[in-house]
Parts: structure tokens; sequence; C-alpha cells
């Protein structure tokens, strides 16, 4: 098929990638010029395993390609994906304006019938909203096109988006038309080979199924941070706790970790804007609610032990912290715990010598500070710290040389915010140990 992609971002280029790899030919409309030289150059604009060498394959193999010019990107198009951003707006609700913009720019430029597939994350009602605009848009050119917008929320994860795009739990299609539900049903045809995994719904309740999937996984990730806080202050290990719980298959092991709270793009931004969606319609939140809340004061509690290991001020000291990203596998620090993490340890006096594997330049961009120091090994971290922290899980982290460690941090400690570690061996190794939820340390 012929597609169409309007913004070439994680989601937008990994779909554009994986959909010209199966043998469809793509255009990828990017606005931002330096993505877009980027892209035009042969590589991509961020970090995402596998992906720089499909998208490099499939714009050689002449199937993708890159553009900002909308209307020859639809010359040949039969279906056209919106996949542009949906950040929070001042007051949590979506911000809807790139939405809005490419459907008005989709209006003007649409040369024949098309089925346009928003899959941005967007509250309930909004493809209603765009087919409208592009209908009314078109009435204004007197083209006589017929447009059917549907809904196809995506559910990759940064870190494992390729993957996840070619082996998809599920493939959610909202659509009331049957012509665009048969055209959406063949372009997915080779994900969905050995079960069904087509779910087809209307166009609202698809829009939902996103919203409830997110906040779903930020409300157990919410509430395993509580049964943490209350597993310190009884005695008991949350990891301990975890095994056993997850064992029932009704919670299951998966995403059933402790941490530092959660972060990225999606959860925090699409769990506050469900709870404005609600709002609007007079509907209050209080489960929501409480899961942000949560999270927030989630977001705080590795600096309080540190505050507590070292004294009240932190003045003059130094921590080491391994890992920006919001989690392994991306440069993406959107909302990450890191940041707010460094931000409280910078207020309270101390400096911040930081590494992560590929998100150091996004970081350096967030907090411009001469206080925090971003160095280009773990190690480095290291040299001349009082204690180390650990908030992202990337994988050269999981076994580090304690001992050693015990050698270089001046105050002997470590703080990991991923309960990575065993704590006995950790302090045999020379080092006090303190984590999430982690029985009577504190
Ligand atoms: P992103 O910010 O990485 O990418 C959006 C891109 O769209 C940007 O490059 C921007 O320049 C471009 N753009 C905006 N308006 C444009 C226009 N009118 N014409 C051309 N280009 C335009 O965003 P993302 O992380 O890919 O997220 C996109 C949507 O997908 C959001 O609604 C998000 O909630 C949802 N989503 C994201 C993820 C994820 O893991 N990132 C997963 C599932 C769903």
């Amino acid at each position: 098929m012929n597609l169409a992609i309007i913004g070439a971002g994680y989601v937008g280029l990994v779909t554009g990638a994986c959909l010209a790899d199966v043998g469809n030919r793509v255009v990828c409309v990017e606005r931002n010029t330096e993505r877009l030289r980027v892209l035009r150059g042969g590589g991509i604009p961020f970090f995402e395993p596998g992906l720089a060498e499909m998208a490099a394959h499939n714009a050689q193999a002449g199937r993708l390609a890159f553009t900002d010019d909308l209307p020859s990107a639809l010359s040949d198009a039969e279906i056209v994906f919106i996949a542009v951003g949906t950040p929070a707006d001042e007051d949590g609700s979506a911000d809807l304006g790139h939405v809005l913009e490419a459907s008005a720019a989709l209006g003007r430029a649409i040369p024949r019938d098309m089925v346009v597939v928003v899959k941005s994350t967007v509250p309930v009602g909004t493809c209603h909203r765009v087919q409208a605009l592009i209908e009314e848009t078109l009435r204004e050119r007197g083209a006589p096109w017929r447009v059917s917008v549907a809904s196809n929320p995506e559910f990759l994860k940064e870190g494992s988006a390729v993957d996840d795009f070619q082996r998809p739990d599920r493939i959610v299609i909202g659509t009331e038309d049957a012509r665009a539900l048969r055209l959406m049903a063949a372009l997915y045809a080779p994900y969905n080979r050995n079960r069904d995994r087509l779910i087809h719904t209307d166009v609202r309740s698809a829009e939902f199924t996103k919203y409830a999937s997110n906040v779903m996984l930020a409300t157990r990730i919410s509430l395993m941070n509580e049964l943490a806080r209350i597993a310190e202050k009884v005695g008991a290990d949350i990891e301990a706790v975890r095994h056993g719980a997850g064992a029932d298959p009704r919670i299951g092991h998966h995403f059933l970790y402790a941490g530092v709270g959660y972060g990225g793009s999606c959860f925090p931004k699409d769990i506050q804007a469900l709870a404005r969606l609600a709002a609007d319609h007079g509907e209050s939140t209080p489960l929501l609610d409480s899961v942000q809340r949560v999270n927030e004061e989630q977001k705080r509690v590795m600096a309080a032990k540190i505050r507590r290991h070292l004294g009240p001020s932190l003045h003059g000291r130094c921590v080491a912290l391994w890992g920006l990203a919001f989690k392994p596998n991306t440069d993406d620090i959107r909302e990450a715990p890191s940041l707010a993490l460094v931000r409280e340890l910078l207020a309270d006096g101390a400096t911040v010598r930081a590494y992560d594997p590929v998100a150091a330049d996004n970081a350096r961009r967030a907090i411009d500070h001469p206080g925090l120091v971003i160095v280009p090994n773990a190690l480095a971290a290291c040299e001349g710290a009082d204690v180390l922290t650990v908030v992202t899980e990337w994988r050269e982290f999981k076994s580090p040389d304690f001992r050693g460690l015990a050698g270089r941090l001046k105050s002997r400690a470590i703080f990991d915010g991923r309960n990575l570690y065993d704590p006995e061996y950790v302090e045999s190794c020379g080092l006090a140990y303190y984590g999430i939820g982690r029985g009577a340390r504190p």
C-alpha cells in the first residue's frame, strides 16, 4: 500500500519503518527541520534499538522517504496516519494543537477519498473532531472526497518499539466504516497471522482503550510504590512480596516493580488527560488523583534517603548518579524521575556526577546547571563522589564491582532506586545499601 505518516517521532518513525519493511511504500511528513535533515541524511533523530538500521535499509530500497511537503506525500497515499505529539496542556488536558493543525492541513491537501488514521493518543471524541474539521475544510475547497477517520492507538514501548510493533499484543482499530476496517485489516495482516490480534471497536472505545491501558499500568506502579513504603516501615522486603503476590495469575509478575516512580512521555500526561476529561464530564477521579500523588511523592523518596544518610545538608557533597533516561534502552528523558532527583539534590547544594549510556545530551539540555556534571562512563561518575544512586536499570549497571565502588565512594553507600541488587551481598562488599521497600533498611 501507499501510506503517508504525519509526524516522524518515536511512534511515527517506528510505524513508518516497520510498515515499509513489510513492503509498503511510506512517506513520513516531518516539519521539524533538524529532524528532517537527520532523517534525509540516513540517520534517526533519537535512540531506539534496531530502528536506524531498519529505516536506512528501507530508505535505500525506495520504500521509505521523508518530506516536509504534505501534498506530495499524499499524492499516492491510500491511508494517512496522524502520529504527532499530544503533550499535556497547562490544565492537564491533552493539547490537541498538533493534531488539529495536521487535520486542517489534511483537509486542504487531500486529493481523493482517503482513510485517516489517528495514532496519536487522543481523548475520546477527538477522532470525530478530526473528521468534522477535515470535512469542513474539504467543503470549503469544494472537494467531493469522502474521508473516514479511524482510531488506531499505538501500544509500542520505547526501548523495544520495533519489536513491539512487529509483534503486537493487540491491534486496536476503532471505526464504524466497513471499507476503512477492510483496508486497515489488510495493512496489519503481516502482524496478525498466527492468531487474531485485531480488536475491532467503535471509534470512541478505541480512543479510550489507550488511556485505560496506560492508567492501569501507572496504577500498578503507584500501588507497588505505596506497598513498598509500608514494607519498609514494617520490616518486609517488597522484592519477596512481589514474587509471592505476582505468582497469582490474576496479578502476574509483569510490571510489578517498586522504584523511584514512573515517568516518560505517556503515563504522566495520559493519566492527567483522562482525569481532566472525566472532570469535563462531571466525574471525579479519586483513584487516578491518588496514583499521580503517590508518584510525585515517590520521585522524592531517594533524595530523602540520601539526605538522611549524609546529614541534613548536602552542601559540599557529591552524588554519583547512574541512569538519566526514564527507562533503559531509550534516550527519552521526558518526565524522567532522574530529573526530579537531580533538581532536588542540586537545590540542596550537592553536586551530581551523572552517567547515562545514551541520554546525556537530552539531560544536558533539560538541566543547565554548573552543579550537574555529565560524564562519559559509569566509573567516572563515582570519582570524588560520596554516594551512588542508580535511577535507570540499564543492563550495564546490573552487576557492578561493588568492592571497587566501596573503595571509591567516600561515604560508601548505594541508593538503589530500582532494587537491582542483593542488599546482603552489597553490604558484604563494604557498602551501605538503601533500596525501595526493602525490609528494615531505611
Ligand atoms: P514525538 O514528539 O516524538 O513526535 C511527534 C513528531 O511530530 C515530532 O517530530 C514533530 O515535529 C512532528 N509534528 C508535529 N506536528 C506536525 C505536523 N503538523 N506536520 C509534520 N510533523 C509534525 O511524539 P511521540 O512520542 O512519537 O508521540 C506521538 C503520539 O503517540 C503521542 O500522542 C503519544 O502520546 C503517542 N504514543 C507515544 C508512545 C511513545 O512511547 N512515545 C507510545 C504510544 C503512543
